[in-house]
C-alpha cells in the first residue's frame, strides 16, 4: 500500500466532517438545500482550516449525479473524480502561480463552454490575494455576469488583499481557527486509527504547536510517529525535536526565584549544549512567563495556557507577584525584539537573566507606596517598632528601620510646616514671627534643617533671631539638630534615581531611568 500522508488520508469528504467550521458549514448546507446557488463564493481563513477541503466539497455537492444536495454520494463518477481531483468540469488553479492577466484571459474563455458532463463548471482558485490588479479587473468582468453553469470559489488566507469589488459579488465565508481540544481529540482518534500509543500530554503538545490548523497537527503528527516507535511520549519528542522542556525550564524559573543566577547559567548552557537556539530558548521562557502570569491571573483554561498548569511546580506558581511577572514578561518581549539584531544573543539572554535574578526583590511602586504609608503611621503613633511588610510578596527586602527612641512628635520638615511655626510664635507674641513669615521654604538634607528666605535683610533679621527660632523647632517639631538660615539659591536638584538604591536597582534591571515618583 502507498503511504498516504494522514492530513491526505483525513481530508474531509462530507460536510459534516469539516471540524470546528459549524457557522460555514450550516450555512452552505442550508443555502443549497434550498437551491441558493450563489455564482461565486470566497472562503478566506487562516492556513490548514479546511478552505480547499470546504471547497473540494461543495463542487460534490453542486455535481454530484444525487445533487444539488448538501450529502453528496461520494461513489458516482462525478463525486470520485473530484476527489481524485480528476473532474473535467472542476478546475483548481493555484492563484499564486497563476497571477497574471492573461490566466484569467484563458478562464474568459474557457467558461464560455459548458461543462462537459456535470452540471456545473467549477473553477476553485486558491490564494486568490496573490493575482495582480489587471488580472482582477478581468476576472471582476467574468464574474460580475458569467454564464449559468459557472460556479466560482476563491480560497484566502488575506482576505484583506482581495479588492472590494470581488469581495462583494461573493457570498463570503470566514473560516475559523481550530481549537486546541477538537485537534487533540482528532489526533487521539489518528493514533487508535494506526495503532500508536499516544500520551495525551504528547498530543496536547502537538495540537497546541499546530495554533488552531488542522493540516499542521497532522504533518506533526506524522513526524513525531515517524521516531516514535509505536508508542508516542513527550519526553521522545522534547528529545527528538530539541526542545527546551517543561522541567528544565521550571529548573531555570527556579534558580532565579530563589535569587541564584549561577544555577540558571547552568540550564542555560545545558539547554545551548543540546542543540536549541538561543532565539528558540527566549520563545519558550517567554511563553513560561506568560502562562504564570495567566496562572497568577486566575486562569485555569489548560488551551489557554498552553500547558497543565500542575506540571509547574507551586512554590513557582506562587513565587512571584504579577507586577514581578508583568515586567518580566516585558523584558523577555523587549529581548526577543532585540535579540534579532544583537551582536550576541546569547549575551543579550545572559544579561536578561541576571537581572531577573532580582526579580523575585522586585516590588511594585504601589507596594512600597503602601509600606511607607504603614510607616509612616506607625512612627507618628510613636510606637516603639521595627518595620515590616505590609504586604507579603515573597522575599520582599524592605530596608530595616528601627526606632530606638520613642519619639513624641515627627513632622515633615517642609514647606508646610512654615505656617505652624508662625503660628506658634503669634501665640506667644513673638517678634520673630514677623521674620519666619519671609523665609520662602524649609526642608531636610544630611546636614539638618535649613530654612530659605527670599532677601538678604530677611536672612539678616533670622540670623539675630537665630535662638529664639532654634527653640521653636524644638517644641514644635521635636528637632533637636542643626538649623542653618539660607539665602534663596536655585533648589538643589536631587536625582530620585541616586537617592534610592532600591529605585536605582528597578530601573537598571529594566534599563530605564526614574521620570518621577510619587508620595
Ligand atoms: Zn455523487
Amino acid at each position: 500500500m502507498v503511504y498516504e500522508v494522514t492530513a491526505r488520508r483525513r481530508r474531509p469528504q462530507l460536510f459534516d466532517s469539516l471540524v470546528g467550521q459549524q457557522f460555514v458549514v450550516s450555512t452552505l448546507k442550508n443555502s443549497i438545500e434550498q437551491q441558493r446557488i450563489a455564482h461565486a463564493y470566497l472562503f478566506s481563513g487562516p492556513r490548514g482550516v479546511g478552505k480547499t477541503s470546504a471547497a473540494r466539497i461543495l463542487a460534490k455537492a453542486l455535481n454530484c449525479e444525487k445533487g444539488p444536495t448538501p450529502y453528496p454520494c461520494g461513489v458516482c463518477s462525478h463525486c470520485l473524480e473530484i476527489t481524485r481531483g480528476s473532474s473535467p468540469d472542476v478546475i483548481e488553479i493555484d492563484g499564486a502561480s497563476n497571477t497574471s492577466v492573461n490566466d484569467v484571459r484563458v478562464i474568459r474563455e474557457e467558461i464560455l463552454f459548458p461543462p462537459q458532463s456535470s452540471r456545473y463548471k467549477i473553477y476553485i482558485i486558491d490564494e486568490v490575494h496573490m493575482l495582480s490588479i489587471s488580472a482582477f479587473n478581468a476576472l471582476l468582468k467574468t464574474i460580475e455576469e458569467p454564464p449559468a453553469y459557472v460556479v466560482f470559489i476563491f480560497a484566502t488566507t488575506e482576505t484583506h488583499k482581495v479588492p472590494a469589488t470581488i469581495r462583494s459579488r461573493c457570498q463570503q465565508f470566514l473560516f475559523q481557527l481550530i481549537p486546541l481540544e477538537i485537534i487533540k481529540g482528532l489526533l487521539k482518534e489518528v493514533a487508535v486509527e494506526m495503532g500508536v500509543e499516544a500520551e495525551d500530554e504528547a498530543l496536547f503538545w502537538i495540537a497546541k504547536e499546530a495554533t488552531g490548523s488542522m493540516r499542521d497537527a497532522y504533518t506533526l503528527f506524522d513526524q513525531v510517529v515517524a521516531f516514535s516507535d509505536g508508542a508516542i511520549t513527550l519526553a521522545k519528542i522534547e528529545e527528538k525535536l530539541s526542545l527546551s522542556g517543561l522541567e528544565n525550564l521550571s529548573k531555570l524559573v527556579a534558580s532565579l526565584l530563589n535569587g541564584e543566577s549561577g544555577g540558571a547559567f547552568d540550564v542555560l548552557e545545558e539547554l545551548l549544549a543540546r542543540g536549541i537556539s538561543v532565539e528558540q530558548t527566549i520563545k519558550d521562557l517567554g511563553e513560561y512567563i506568560r502562562c504564570l502570569l495567566l496562572i497568577k491571573r486566575g486562569v485555569t483554561n489548560e488551551a489557554l495556557l498552553g500547558v497543565n498548569p500542575k506540571r509547574i511546580p507551586q512554590e513557582i506558581r506562587e513565587g512571584f507577584s504579577e507586577e514581578q511577572l508583568e515586567a518580566a514578561l516585558e523584558l523577555f518581549l523587549e529581548l526577543y525584539r532585540n535579540s534579532r539584531f544583537s551582536l550576541n544573543p546569547r549575551f543579550e539572554l545572559e544579561l536578561a537573566l541576571s537581572r531577573l535574578s532580582n526579580l523575585s526583590k522586585m516590588v511594585s511602586s504601589a507596594t512600597l507606596v503602601e509600606q511607607l504609608i504603614a510607616l509612616k503611621t506607625t512612627l507618628a503613633e510613636g510606637a516603639e517598632v521595627v518595620a515590616t511588610p505590609t504586604t507579603t510578596p515573597p522575599r520582599v527586602e524592605v530596608p530595616k528601620v528601627e526606632v530606638k527612641e520613642k519619639v513624641v512628635v515627627v513632622k515633615e520638615f517642609n514647606k508646610a510646616l512654615l505656617p505652624e511655626l508662625i503660628q506658634a510664635l503669634a501665640k506667644e507674641r513673638q517678634p520673630a514671627g514677623m521674620v519666619l513669615s519671609q523665609a520662602s521654604n524649609l526642608y531636610r538634607d544630611a546636614e539638618g534643617v535649613k530654612i530659605v528666605f527670599s532677601s538678604a535683610y530677611a536672612l539678616d533679621n533670622a540670623n539675630q533671631n537665630k535662638d529664639v527660632l532654634i527653640n521653636l523647632l524644638q517644641r514644635v517639631a521635636g528637632y533637636e539638630g542643626r538649623v542653618d538660615f539660607l539665602k534663596e539659591a536655585p533648589p538643589p536638584v536631587v536625582n530620585e534615581q541616586e537617592k534610592d538604591p532600591l529605585l536605582k536597582e528597578i530601573a537598571s534591571m529594566f534599563r530605564g531611568e526614574v521620570l518621577e515618583t510619587h508620595s
